[in-house]
């Protein structure tokens, strides 16, 4: 028995491989009688080491189970490298003529033309794990002795792209045979979806090249869905998605990717963590389920992959399967035959001595081989259960009755499998049950993305210098990411949100969300540091964590000129009402004392004059009033009231002026020196009971949704207010504290409180806070929902707070930073000057003009009065006044009654005299 193998040069370890097979199996023909060898021939790509892998173990094990045969199955195994017609002719022919009942193997589409026709025309059998797209078949009414054991599948892609409504595709492919299944499914689809369109169509020629085609796509069209029918290798599809997942410029949620090669059947859950952002759908053709499967993967798992390349797992590939499968099929092909024509084992039957097949093609007639026809009529007779499923052939030997998985990968979850398709029923769903990846273990070489906004002070690029990377950014969010990066351990990418927003409903974008809160939703970014508020509606749809900051909505608004205290600000001690009382009082209490005086007998006495006794009474209205006000003024006059009744006017009135007096005295030192500011604002109260000063918020953000949900009746106005002037709202926080600095006052802005604090004390220091805070909110450390970083970044945040490192930040980034200091101290060494004062100065002159004023109509009055009664003439009346004015003046500088014009006809001139002099001795 001669065993031959030609090798492939530089395979030397698979031939050490097939020499140990072969000897074992020798040693197993002996030992089991009445067994006969029947040679097949195989052929391998050099890159098809797993397949060979599961060859070897096919055959191997088929030839252990010999129970019921009578024969063993010999490999004459050539590996090609190149897809060079004459050598495959070569090779063929040499398989050929040993000979071999039929052949196995896999070859690159460019080669298998050369093997396929070989096979039909000699008529000898070959059973390929799969044909490639285009292979044309024999002339009618001959038949086609290559069989592929991959079903055909168009049809479940075409199912798939119906069940997800896709009505566009990319279809990315690295083959040529990519091409023509893309044709095939165009072809399909097209007639009954006029609405269906394959939007691009790209050959790539490696990952890094299909990644820069996506790239490409992203610029273009960001927020579109994006539907890629990826038909490459697994290890293509595998290193692509991970490209993909890893680029901070490409959006994920919006991506869903359909492999139509199956890849799936091997191991991807390892990856699942970095996959889990994007939809992938695949199929697998391996029923992992299945009690056969099962059984053959737990022997599989423990074989040596050194000796069966690619074995030692849990998991098969689906070309390994397929040629496991094909020499089954042969297998059993063999086994129906020899059960057939038992004599052809027998030692005498044509079938145990074929004629040799040669290439000559001189000969007249071809040589073909002789049961080529019946071993292929049989082969596709064949029912069994395989790897790959139920295995059974329609009559031009393509697999029927077969059913591919439907499986999807998803967040976090395990591949499930959502559906089935077979070939009789289509696409039918099953009930999903997702399972989760335990979460303990956060993946730590991987880099993840942080997403954040440009928001001073908690995030801004840095301008001075030349930086790359994450030290591009600076601020409070900066220094959190670092101090989170070294707490977990992880390495980051800090990136803006794309569209400058923190996160509101938005139907227009994938996952319903916008903003922050829109990438963390379509996992477009691991974390958010940000200052993104913690409300329950986005608690909903991510994770956040223990607040870090706490804050409330604020009002800002321009602060108002101070006032500069004016002429009459010591008017200002005092309110205008207290100040009419005072007047009212004095009236009051004068009209008083002019009454009790009046009724009180003691408040009377006797004055003696030359004419005769009269009753006086020093309390006349007039001197009433100046009694009252002198003792306002805290000054003393010779009046004194001297009746009980006169004296508790007095008293109280003293009492009330003494109170009075010293509280104006206790508050005026503060009314003079401070420049006051008049706000006109003062609440939201104030806000939600005007329309003259306009206010708005920041556009999708937390502090709108506030006004919008809020029930309070006072935020529910300021909601339709503000819903009712869409121009209030503004697309970022500058603008709003722009259009606060230049609206004169007619704009007061919502906001934060931390944000408003930090505006205030920057220049140029004309924005000022008021009132109480509108609600009670935190800024919380953000992640997609279910992230396994969650508990992890909680840990960190509450010993950064713990440890006094969150203060650190905020008072480097808030207080630090203050630039507004220089003014306050301004404010606070004020000095009074004399405008201050000035309005006292102004009364006192006026006082002055108006006494001489006074005094000059009552000498011209009484000089009138005078001159009538003398009869003289009113100009010699008024030369006697003032010389009298002015000799009085020092007669009574003098103590003395030395009046020319004293005579008795003047008395009543010189009584009045008198009585002045009266009064000043009283
Ligand atoms: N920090 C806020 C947010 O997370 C921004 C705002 O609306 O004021 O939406």
């Amino acid at each position: 028995m001669a065993l031959a193998g030609r090798w492939a040069g530089g395979i030397g370890r698979l031939w050490i491989v097939f020499l140990a097979f072969v000897i074992g199996w020798q040693s197993a023909v002996h030992s089991v009688a009445g067994t006969e060898i029947i040679p097949l021939g195989a052929i391998f790509d050099k890159d098809s080491r797993e397949i060979q892998g599961a060859f070897l173990y096919a055959l191997n094990e088929h030839n252990q189970n010999v129970s019921g045969r009578h024969f063993h199955l010999h490999a004459y195994v050539d590996i090609i490298s190149t897809a060079d017609a004459f050598k495959i002719s070569r090779l063929v022919c040499s398989q050929f003529s040993r000979p071999v009942y039929a052949m196995v193997g896999y070859v690159q589409p460019d080669s298998f033309d050369t093997l396929h026709s070989y096979a039909n025309t000699f008529q000898m059998p070959f059973v390929t794990p799969w044909f490639p797209e285009n292979v044309p078949n024999p002339s009618s009414g001959l038949m086609d002795y290559a069989t592929s054991m991959r079903p055909e599948y168009h049809q479940a892609i075409i199912d798939l792209i119906h069940h997800y409504r896709w009505d566009h595709i990319i279809y990315l492919y690295d083959s040529h045979d990519g091409l023509l299944r893309l044709q095939e499914i165009f072809q399909s689809i097209k007639p009954s979806r006029a609405d269906f369109k394959i939007q691009v169509v790209h050959r790539v020629v490696s990952t890094h090249d299909a990644l820069r085609f996506l790239r490409t796509l992203e610029t273009t069209n960001r927020w579109s869905n994006k539907y890629v029918v990826l038909d490459c290798g697994t290890e293509m599809a595998k290193n692509l998605i991970i490209g993909h997942v890893r680029d901070i410029h490409m959006g994920r949620r919006n991506y869903h990717y359909l492999l139509s090669g199956l890849v799936m059947d091997e191991r991807w859950e390892e990856e699942v963590k970095e996959f889990g952002a994007v939809n992938i759908t695949g199929f697998r053709i391996v029923n992992l389920y299945s009690p056969y499967v099962k059984s053959f993967i737990s022997t599989w798992s423990s074989l040596n992959p050194e000796v069966y390349t690619g074995a030692g797992t849990s998991y098969i590939s689906a070309q390994s399967a397929l040629i496991y499968d094909a020499v089954r099929v042969v297998g059993e092909t063999l086994a129906r035959l020899q059960r057939k024509m038992a004599e052809a084992f027998d030692g005498t039957s044509e079938l145990k001595t074929p004629r040799r097949i040669t290439c000559d093609f001189n000969q007249a007639e071809q040589s073909i081989w002789e049961h080529g026809e019946k071993i292929t009529r049989i082969l596709r007779k064949v029912e069994i259960e395989g790897l790959t499923g139920n295995i059974s052939f329609t009559d031009k030997g393509k697999r029927k009755n077969y059913s591919l998985d439907v499986v999807e990968m998803s967040y976090n979850s395990e591949t499930i499998t959502i559906g089935k398709w077979s070939d009789s029923t289509g696409f039918e769903l099953l009930p999903v049950k997702y399972t989760r990846l335990p979460q303990d273990e956060v993946p730590l070489n991987k880099t993840y993305i942080v997403t954040s906004i440009l928001e001073k002070p908690f995030l801004m690029r840095r301008t001075n210098g030349n930086y790359t990377g994450n030290d591009r950014y600076e601020g409070y969010a900066k220094d959190l990411c670092d101090f989170i990066g070294g707490y977990l351990s992880i390495n980051y990418t800090l990136k803006e949100v794309a569209d400058n927003t923190y996160g509101a409903l938005d139907p227009n974008k994938e996952g319903g969300w916008n903003g922050m809160v829109g990438e963390l939703v379509r996992k477009d970014a691991d974390i958010a540091i940000a200052p993104l508020t913690i409300t329950s509606s986005r608690e909903r749809v991510i994770d956040f964590t223990k607040p870090f900051m706490t804050l409330g909505i604020s009002i800002m608004i321009k602060k108002p000129v101070k006032q500069k205290p004016g002429i009459f600000s010591f008017m200002s001690p005092l309110s205008e009402e207290i100040w009419m009382c005072v007047v009212c009082a004095y009236v009051g209490v004068s009209i008083v004392l002019f009454l009790v005086s009046r009724f009180s007998p003691y408040e009377w006495k006797v004055k003696e004059s030359f004419s005769k006794p009269s009753l006086t009474n020093d309390f006349s209205m007039c001197n009433s009033l100046w009694f009252t006000l002198a003792a306002f003024m805290q000054q003393g006059v010779d009046l004194c009231p001297r009746s009980v009744s006169g004296r508790i006017v007095g008293s109280v009135w003293w009492f009330f002026t003494l109170i009075l007096v010293s509280s104006y005295t206790a508050n005026l030192a503060a009314f003079l020196t401070v420049e006051r500011m008049v706000t006109p604002i003062k609440s939201a109260d104030d806000l939600a009971r005007q329309t003259d000063v306009e206010y708005g918020t920041r556009d999708g953000g937390s502090s709108k949704e506030f006004f919008q949900r809020s029930k309070v009746s006072v935020y529910s106005r300021m909601w339709e207010f503000m819903s009712s002037r869409p121009h209030v709202f503004t697309s970022t926080y500058e603008e709003g504290i722009e259009r606060v600095r230049n609206s004169k006052g007619k704009y007061a802005f919502l906001l934060e409180s931390v944000k408003n604090d930090y505006i205030n004390e920057q220049l140029p220091c004309n924005t000022m806070k008021i009132g109480q805070d509108l609600n009670s909110n935190g800024y919380g450390v953000a992640t997609p929902l279910g992230s396994p970083l969650k508990e992890r970044l909680n840990l960190a945040i509450l010993s950064l707070k713990e440890n006094g490192d969150l203060a650190r930040i905020k008072n480097k980034w808030w207080y630090d930073k203050t630039e507004c200091d220089k003014e306050k101290k301004e404010t606070r060494t004020n000095a009074l000057t004399l405008s201050n004062v000035a309005g006292i100065f102004y009364i006192m002159t006026g006082g002055l003009v108006l006494s001489m004023f006074v005094a000059l109509v009552e000498f011209c009055y009484k000089s009138k009065m005078d001159a009538s009664k003398a009869k003289l003439s009113l100009s010699t009346a008024m030369k006697a006044k003032a010389k009298l004015s002015i000799a009085g003046t020092q007669e009574l500088d003098n103590g003395r009654l030395n009046n020319q014009l004293y005579t008795p006809s003047n008395q009543i001139l010189d009584g009045d005299i008198i009585q002045s002099n009266t009064h000043t001795q009283v």
